[in-house]
C-alpha cells in the first residue's frame, strides 16, 4: 500500500484514509486531492472564482499550455468557474508529492495573477468556504451547502435507527449468496476446472446477501454471512468431489453403488489415500483462499460504508 498520508503530509496536507482524500487550506483557498486507484489517477482541485468573469477563459488558456507541457503525466486540467481541477495519472512518478506540489504552485500563481477569491465548489457562492466531509466525499463548500447536507444526514440517521436488522431474512440472503458460490463450484468442477470465481462469489455473496435481505448490517450479521456462505461453499466442494468419486466408481465397475452411498464412503476413501487427499486440499484451497480474501474485503467495505454513510463533519 502506498503511504499517501505520509506523501501528502510532507507538503502540509491532511489525509482521510476512508475516502483516500487529502486536503489543505492555503491562503484561504481550499485544496482537495482525490486519489482514485480504479481510474488510476488523482485530481487536485481548488475552489475559487475570479472577480472578473473574463479571467475564466484566460485561466483555461493557461491550463491548456500547462497540460501540453506535461502531456505524459496529465489527464486533464480545467477551470469550470468554481474549481480549478488538475488530474494526474497515478503511478507515473514514484509518489504524488511532486504532482500535487506542481499543481498547487500553478493554481496559486493563477489565483494571484487573475485575482481569484475562495468560493463554494457546489453553489459557487463567493466568500467563506471550508473543507467538509459529507458521506463518502470531501469537498470545499460554504456553510449553507454544508447545512443542507448535515440536515439530510441527520434525517437519514434517524431513519436508519428505525430500521431493525431482519435476521431470518438476512440469513436467507446469506444462504442465497453462499449457494450461488457452491453451485458455481460444482458447475466448474463438472467442466473439469477449479474456479477462483466460486470462492470470490461466496466471499462477497454471504456478507452482501445478508445486507440485501437483512436490510441492516450488524456484527452478528457479518458473522452469519461469512459462516453460512462458507458452509455452502464447502458443501459445494464436497458434492463436486462426490460427483467425481461416483463417476470414478462407475468407471471402476461398481455400478450398484448409489450416489448417496458414494458420498458416505468418500471420507474413508480420502482418508486412506494420501495422494487424493493432497490433491483435494490443493484444489479446494484455490476456492477457500479467494473466499477468505473477498470475505475480508467485503467486511472492510461494509464497515467503511457504515462509517461514511451519514458522515457530515467539518474537517478544516
Ligand atoms: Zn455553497
Amino acid at each position: 500500500m502506498t503511504d499517501y498520508k505520509k506523501q501528502l503530509g510532507n507538503i502540509g496536507f491532511s489525509y482521510d484514509n476512508l475516502t483516500a482524500t487529502g486536503y489543505n487550506k492555503i491562503n484561504g483557498i481550499c485544496f482537495v486531492v482525490r486519489i482514485n486507484p480504479t481510474t488510476k489517477d488523482y485530481t487536485v482541485s481548488a475552489a475559487c472564482k475570479p472577480q472578473d468573469e473574463s479571467a475564466v477563459e484566460m485561466i483555461n488558456t493557461e491550463l491548456r499550455n500547462f497540460m501540453s507541457e506535461r502531456a505524459k503525466i496529465l489527464k486533464n486540467a480545467v477551470f469550470d468557474g468554481k474549481q480549478i481541477i488538475i488530474c494526474y495519472q497515478l503511478g507515473m512518478t514514484a509518489n504524488i508529492t511532486q504532482g500535487v506540489s506542481d499543481a498547487v504552485n500553478t493554481i496559486i500563481y493563477y489565483i494571484n495573477q487573475y485575482g481569484c477569491v475562495p468560493c463554494c465548489s457546489l453553489c459557487g457562492n463567493v466568500g467563506y468556504s471550508d473543507i467538509y466531509s459529507t458521506g463518502n466525499t470531501i469537498s470545499a463548500m460554504c456553510p449553507d451547502c454544508f447545512y443542507t447536507f448535515q440536515k439530510k444526514a441527520a434525517e437519514n440517521m434517524q431513519q436508519d435507527d428505525q430500521i431493525i436488522t431482519n435476521y431470518p431474512m438476512g440469513f436467507i440472503g446469506a444462504m442465497l449468496g453462499g449457494l450461488a458460490g457452491g453451485v458455481l463450484w460444482i458447475i466448474f468442477s463438472l467442466m473439469g476446472r477449479v474456479s477462483f470465481i466460486a470462492g470470490f462469489e461466496a466471499g462477497l455473496g454471504g456478507v452482501y446477501g445478508f445486507k440485501w435481505l437483512g436490510k441492516k448490517m450488524s456484527n452478528a450479521g457479518i458473522a452469519i454471512g461469512i459462516i453460512v456462505s462458507f458452509i455452502f461453499l464447502l458443501a459445494g466442494m464436497y458434492l463436486a468431489v462426490g460427483i467425481d468419486f461416483y463417476n470414478a466408481l462407475h468407471d471402476w465397475g461398481y455400478y450398484d453403488i448409489s450416489f448417496k452411498e458414494a458420498l458416505e464412503i468418500l471420507p474413508d476413501f480420502v482418508k486412506a489415500d494420501a495422494d487424493t487427499r493432497n490433491a483435494l486440499i490443493f484444489d479446494n484451497l484455490r476456492g477457500i483462499i479467494p473466499f477468505a480474501c473477498t470475505a475480508f474485503l467485503s467486511v472492510w467495505q461494509v464497515k467503511k460504508d457504515g462509517q461514511l454513510k451519514n458522515r457530515a463533519i467539518k474537517l478544516m
